[in-house]
């Protein structure tokens, strides 16, 4: 069979997941041609598409007054200063922890959908299927549907031909570049780095990032399509232990569409084996096969099937989200039936209402509550001005000519507000010890001054003594406190002095 003329991908066409012996490992790629299709569910993915892509392409343009001095980009990986702006949520470094917590209650929110809805991700919001069903209606919109499609690619190489082709790979290229565009400025001031793109003055960065995803999307949502969902993406393969026999998955209901055959013909099921599932499924399989690795959920084939029964005038939902539960429940129910309606209404009152309640949901759900709640509570309690101590270890100490002994320390402090008023430092420790930080002036209590530089880190030089006939132990525990203004300790941290030993 032709890559062209192939109605759909048969089961025979595609690999078998263990190839028998004398099969070939590798199987060509059997071009698919989906039919355009209109419903309910169809009209849910044009909502999501629209939303999913505003979403990804105006966000890097909103702004968000910080003051001055400041990104004013709603959302920004600023690199070159080590910030992640979110709204009004500004992260730094040593705080990327919340990046892992937002990775991690993503992963736990996939897994609850997934468990109760099947694969709604791969069909409705994966970039994947967004992308490529955005590819899709260009295509559709410059070389027609699916027959004209086919037959353009079966006819010659005409100038119809190059100029369909050329203008679908334009539009998909501009897509690309787009999507690129808007990739950077995530990294970059979106009005500057598009100015810059557009006059040639980006760096070099910018630039492979630029094409790097432009054409990552060109050839993944224009080339590759089903072959990432089916051979690329590790997801479909560990998404097995997420789903039960109460997930809502898209099922054709055999109970009712077999023996397949005419319409007319009273022997048979409610299946007029027209094959407009199959040619709208963008992965090319038929869902009367069964559940397939390929199916990534869409639920087209379900719009297509319901227009068919519509004009048939039977019943919709031929083939459904519903539970493998419920299929096997019909089935049993119905299974000495003869097809017609007495069939179709005992396999329809055999069903249940789908479990949404049950231990995997509630695993996931409670799983959710807590990373949530770690995380609310780690946000709410973030500090704003931290200070750390670094205490020299070569040498761990010096002796002084007059005896003494004296560490030296490095006091970092990050100050995550924009204020900038001075801290006195104060040190906690025993009778004797002396500090005195190097390049401060002092208050009028005599206390060293460090000044908090404002949204940065101040590093400071502390030495403590102790003086010559006192006697040290070889570690003793001190405690460096940062008061403000009205004496109130503000940030503190512990270390220790080392002494030379006994
Ligand atoms: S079988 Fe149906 S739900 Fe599955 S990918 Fe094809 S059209 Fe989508
Ligand atoms: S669209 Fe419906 S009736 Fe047509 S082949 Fe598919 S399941 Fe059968």
């Amino acid at each position: 069979m032709s890559t062209i003329d192939a109605p759909h991908r048969a089961k025979a066409d595609r690999p078998a997941a263990s190839p028998a012996a004398g099969q070939p490992l590798y199987a060509d790629r059997v071009k698919v041609y989906p039919k355009r299709v209109f419903g309910r569910v169809r009209s849910v993915k044009w909502a999501v598409l629209v939303a999913c892509l505003a979403l990804y392409y105006v966000l890097p343009w909103l702004r968000w007054d910080r003051g001055p001095g400041v990104p004013d980009q709603a959302v920004l990986v600023d690199i070159a200063h080590a910030r992640l702006f979110f709204f009004w949520v500004e992260l730094w470094p040593q705080e990327i922890y919340f990046l892992a917590g937002a990775l991690i209650l993503g992963a736990f929110a996939l897994f609850a959908v997934s468990s109760l809805f099947g694969r709604l991700w791969c069909g409705f919001t994966c970039p994947q299927t967004v992308w490529t069903d955005l590819f899709m209606w260009v295509e559709r919109w410059i070389q027609g549907d699916r027959n004209a499609r086919m037959k353009l690619d079966q006819g010659p190489r005409d100038a119809n031909w190059w100029t369909r082709k050329a203008l679908t790979h334009g539009v998909w290229l501009l897509i690309a570049a787009a999507t690129g565009g808007a990739w950077v400025m995530y990294f970059n001031d979106a009005p500057s780095v598009t100015h810059a793109i557009l006059t040639g003055r980006a760096s070099l960065e910018v630039y492979f990032f630029f094409a790097l995803f432009a054409g990552f999307t060109y050839l993944l949502a224009g080339w590759a399509r089903e072959q990432v969902c089916t051979y690329m993406c590790p997801w479909p393969r560990f998404q097995a232990a997420m789903l039960d026999e109460n997930s809502l998955v898209v099922t054709y209901r055999d109970w009712r569409g077999e023996p397949r055959g005419k319409p007319r013909d009273a022997a048979t099921g409610d299946c007029v084996d027209c094959f407009a599932c199959v040619h709208v499924c963008p992965t090319g399989i038929d869902i009367r096969d069964g559940q397939q690795l390929e199916c990534i959920g869409c639920g087209l084939c379900v719009d297509a099937c319901d227009s068919v029964m519509g004009k048939l005038g039977r019943p919709k939902g031929l083939i459904a989200f519903e539970t493998l539960r419920n299929l096997s429940a019909s089935a049993a129910a119905t299974a000495a039936m003869p097809p017609g309606e007495a069939r179709f209404k005992a396999g329809m009152a055999a069903r249940h209402l789908p479990r949404f309640i049950r231990p995997r949901t509630m695993m996931y759900a409670g799983a959710l509550a807590v990373v949530s709640l770690v995380m609310l509570g780690a946000f709410l309690l973030r500090s704003t001005l931290d200070v750390t101590v670094i205490r020299d270890r070569a040498p761990l100490f010096v002796r002084l000519s007059d005896g003494g002994i004296r560490n030296a320390y490095t006091v970092k402090i990050v100050n995550k507000t924009r204020e900038e008023a001075p801290l006195a430092l104060v040190l906690q420790a025993p009778e004797g010890f002396r500090m005195v930080v190097q390049d401060v002036p002092d208050d009028a209590e005599g206390r060293p001054l460090l000044s908090r530089r404002a949204d940065g880190i101040a590093q400071y030089r502390v030495l403590v003594t102790v003086p010559g006939g006192q006697r040290v132990a070889d570690s003793t525990p001190v405690t460096f406190r940062l008061l403000d203004a009205t004496g109130r300790a503000v940030a503190s941290t512990s270390s220790t002095f080392a002494g030379p030993r006994p």
